[in-house]
């Protein structure tokens, strides 16, 4: 699990000070700190992380001469597939110095990642997660609502005073404790939501089934899929507010997030973002600065942006590059037996299955789920177990599974090949 911001209170605090001045350098003192960032980054990967070394002297690289933006073309583009199968070979060999954490992650392509943070990406993450909140109206202690995978044992939502926050468990988003925690919501009127583009709609579509409203907040930040104009559309108009997408990657590599005037902003000292072209399609590579434990460089997102085609200053006055669009992770949503709806939140179910290459869940029934595996030879029993109960923890018993090892997954209309696939309907998107 990442660290809380209480674990780390001081490098938040000092990191949320940088981000403050930095979000209006200029755009020549912004190109400078990636340079010098990307520097010592490369340098520090070159001298103590195996994977770099070898990688360096196969292809003739020398750091001594690396500066910076310019010859990140050299470097070539890290794969999810090296990342999971030559973790040992990432961690720097000096990494404890930096204080870790081991995370996972899963994300949209159903890929089970272990991974670790160093204490610093984790401060800046979050500092950063805060600046680009504020953003969009928020500050520490204003009330919230959040819906997050929380896996509250016997409740559906808690609220907690010390943050305030009312807290919904994304687990157990179904039409009664929508409902309820709708209750809770116009009781309590918290200012800023925030949660999956899904769920956030999810809650709507049961109030308007029951005639009844939710009220207002001043501001919805969305992240985890893509939001797409017609969901934006959708959630403005059922709760009356202006909602901010934000976009980032548990491997921190990568940030955008949308500011004051609409327009979705690379987070250009927080990661080196690239897009490099193939076949019509930009695909987003990224580099955070600040991950000196396991340092990722030019990592495949395997997410697509279109960069805005003028790069104009925005109105808000920060010199970062402009988005037009994300074409990010985007999937069905699964229906239980129960009456819940798993979106999104979905995600994560398969972070533990070792020898896993990537996943996909596919609904053909309310009570079966076939899930398509495609897998190496580190796969095996323990794989399929953990595999299972990290999807039971999710979906229940009610349902039946069906593992498949196949050699490939099914793929959208887009080409990409979403970790859910419903057969059975999908009004709700
Ligand atoms: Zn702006």
């Amino acid at each position: 699990m990442e660290k809380s911001i209480f674990q780390i209170p001081f490098k938040v605090l000092r990191r949320y000070r940088f981000y403050k001045r930095s979000q209006f350098w200029t755009k020549t003192q912004i190109e400078q700190y990636q340079d010098k960032q990307l520097i010592k980054l490369v340098q520090h990967a070159g001298q103590h992380v195996p994977f770099y070394r070898d990688l360096f002297k196969n292809i003739g690289f020398d750091i001594s001469t690396f500066r910076g933006r310019i010859d990140m073309h050299k470097i070539p583009t890290l794969d999810k597939e090296i990342v999971r199968t030559c973790q040992k070979e990432l961690m720097a060999d000096n990494a404890g110095k930096f204080g870790i954490t081991w995370d996972s992650t899963s994300g949209s392509t159903g890929t089970p990642l272990h991974f670790v943070l160093d204490d610093a990406v984790q401060a800046n993450k979050i500092a950063a997660l805060l600046r680009s909140y504020r953003w969009a109206g928020y500050k520490l202690g204003k009330k919230t609502f959040s819906l997050q995978s929380y896996y509250f044992p016997e409740h559906d939502y808690k609220f907690n005073r010390f943050y305030n926050i009312l807290r919904f468990d994304s687990n157990k988003l179904k039409k009664e404790s929508a409902l309820n925690v709708i209750k809770e919501i116009n009781r309590l009127k918290p200012k800023f939501f925030m949660g999956f583009p899904f769920d956030i709609l999810m809650l709507s579509n049961f109030a308007e089934d029951e005639g009844i409203s939710i009220n207002s907040p001043q501001s919805i930040v969305t992240y985890g899929e893509t939001l797409s104009q017609k969901k934006r559309k959708f959630l403005e108009k059922a709760y009356n507010c202006k909602v901010f997408d934000f976009y980032s990657l548990h491997e921190c590599a990568a940030m955008i997030s949308e500011c004051e005037h609409g327009n979705l902003h690379l987070i250009e000292d927080f990661a080196y973002h690239e897009t490099l072209e193939e076949n019509g399609v930009r695909r987003l590579v990224g580099t955070s600065f600040y991950n000196y434990a396991l340092p990722l460089i030019r990592y495949e997102t395997k997410d697509n942006i279109a960069l805005s085609e003028k790069q104009e200053t925005c109105s808000c006055g920060r010199h970062f590059r402009t988005v037009k669009e994300i074409v990010g992770k985007q999937c069905d949503y699964i229906e239980t037996p129960d009456g819940r709806f798993l979106g999104s939140v979905m995600s994560h179910s398969i972070d533990n299955a070792k020898g896993v290459v990537c996943s996909q869940c596919i609904q053909n029934a309310i009570d079966r789920i076939d899930i398509n595996i495609v897998v190496d030879e580190t796969y095996n029993e323990d794989s399929q177990i953990a595999l299972e109960n990290g999807l039971r923890k999710r979906l229940g018993h009610e349902i039946k599974l069906v593992f498949m090892i196949v050699p490939q997954l099914e793929r959208s209309r887009s080409g990409k090949t979403p970790f859910i696939i419903s057969k059975i309907g999908n009004k709700y998107i």
